[in-house]
C-alpha cells in the first residue's frame, strides 16, 4: 500500500477544491446567469451551531455564490420552520437548503430534513439522497463530510479496491454513508458502534480506519497496524493544561508513528466538510442549468 506522506493536509486540499469550486461557480454566473445560492437555516442560539453556520456563509461568499441566513428563535414550532423550508423549496433562487443541526427538541429533525426538495439537499441527508447512496446510485447528493474523508483517501491511496476499511461509528451523518462510499469503492468494509464488543480487534485488522465516534482519544496507537490510513472525524472539545483544545477521535501522537498516513485534528476533515458543502451547492445549482 502506498502512501503520499504522513499527514493529510485537509486545509490545502480544501483550498484548491474550493478554489477550483469558486471558478466553476463564476463561470455558472458569467455564462449562464445563475447565482448559486445557499440557504442556511439556524433555530436558536446553540453557540458551535453559530460558529458552524457562519463559517458555511463566509465559505460559500468566498467561493462567488450567495448566501441567505436564516436565523429563528429557540421557541420556533415544527410548523413554522416547515413553513419556511416550503418557501425556500418553491424559491428557484435558491439552489441549496442546509439546516443546521441540532434543532430544539420541539421539532422533530427528520421531518424537516425529509421536507427539503431531495434536489436542494446538499448535506445528503434526506431520505431520498440516502436512499440513492444505499443502492449505490451516484444522481443524488452525498452528505459533505463522508465524500471529503473519500476525497483525503483517494489523496493518499489511488486504488481502495481489495483493502479493509473500518469505519468507527454508524450515524447517519457520517459513519453509515463512509460506509456505504467505501464498499462502493471496492472496500471490504466492517462498521463497529458501541454495541461493538472489541474495536480495537477490528480496527487493527484494517488498511483504512475511519473514526466517527464523537469520543476524544478512542483509537490509541496499538489499534492500529502498521501502515494502515487514518482518517480522524471526530471534533471534541477537551481542557488540557493549555487550555481548551479541539481534539479529535484519535489519540494522534501514539497513532501517528504507526499510519502510514493520517489526517490532524483540526486541519484534516473539518475543512473538507465546508468544501463539500460549496461542491453540492454548486452541483445543485448546475443542475438548474441543464
Ligand atoms: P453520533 O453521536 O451521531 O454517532 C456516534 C457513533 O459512534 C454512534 O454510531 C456510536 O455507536 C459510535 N460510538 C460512540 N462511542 C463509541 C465507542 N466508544 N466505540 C465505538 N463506537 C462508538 O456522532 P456523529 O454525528 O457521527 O459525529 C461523530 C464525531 O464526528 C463527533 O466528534 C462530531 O463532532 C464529529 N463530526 C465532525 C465533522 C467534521 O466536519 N469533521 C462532521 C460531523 C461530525
Amino acid at each position: 500500500m502506498e502512501a503520499a506522506g504522513k499527514l493529510i493536509n485537509g486545509v490545502a486540499f480544501a483550498r484548491q477544491l474550493r478554489s477550483e469550486i469558486r471558478q466553476e461557480a463564476e463561470n455558472l454566473h458569467a455564462v449562464h446567469g445563475i447565482l448559486p445560492t445557499l440557504a442556511v437555516v439556524m433555530v436558536g442560539n446553540d453557540p458551535a451551531s453559530a460558529v458552524y453556520v457562519r463559517n458555511k456563509i463566509r465559505a460559500t461568499e468566498q467561493a462567488g455564490m450567495r448566501s441567505v441566513s436564516h436565523h429563528l428563535p429557540a421557541i420556533t414550532s415544527e410548523a413554522e420552520l416547515l413553513d419556511l423550508i416550503a418557501t425556500l423549496n418553491a424559491d428557484e433562487t435558491v439552489h441549496g437548503i442546509l439546516v443546521q443541526l441540532p434543532l430544539p427538541a420541539q421539532i422533530d429533525r427528520d421531518a424537516v430534513l425529509d421536507a427539503i426538495s431531495p434536489a436542494k439537499d446538499v448535506d445528503g441527508f434526506h431520505i431520498v439522497n440516502a436512499g440513492l447512496l444505499a443502492v449505490g446510485r451516484h444522481d443524488g447528493f452525498i452528505p459533505c463530510t463522508p465524500m471529503g474523508c473519500m476525497m483525503l483517501l483517494h489523496s493518499v491511496l489511488p486504488e481502495l479496491a481489495g483493502l479493509h476499511a473500518v469505519v468507527v461509528g454508524c450515524s447517519n451523518i457520517v459513519g453509515r454513508p463512509m460506509a456505504r462510499l467505501l464498499q462502493q469503492a471496492g472496500c471490504t468494509v466492517t462498521v463497529t458502534h458501541l454495541q461493538t464488543r472489541d474495536v480495537a480487534a477490528e480496527t487493527r485488522r484494517a488498511d483504512i480506519v475511519v473514526v466517527a465516534a464523537g469520543h476524544p482519544g478512542l483509537v490509541r496507537g496499538d489499534w492500529i497496524k502498521p501502515g494502515a490510513v487514518v482518517i480522524d472525524v471526530g471534533i471534541n472539545r477537551a481542557e488540557t493544561p493549555q487550555g481548551a483544545r479541539i481534539v479529535g477521535d484519535v489519540a494522534f501522537d501514539e497513532v501517528a508513528p504507526h499510519a502510514a498516513a493520517i489526517t490532524p485534528v483540526p486541519g484534516g476533515v473539518g475543512p473538507m466538510t465546508i468544501a463539500c458543502l460549496l461542491q453540492n451547492t454548486l452541483r445543485a445549482a448546475q443542475g438548474l442549468a441543464g
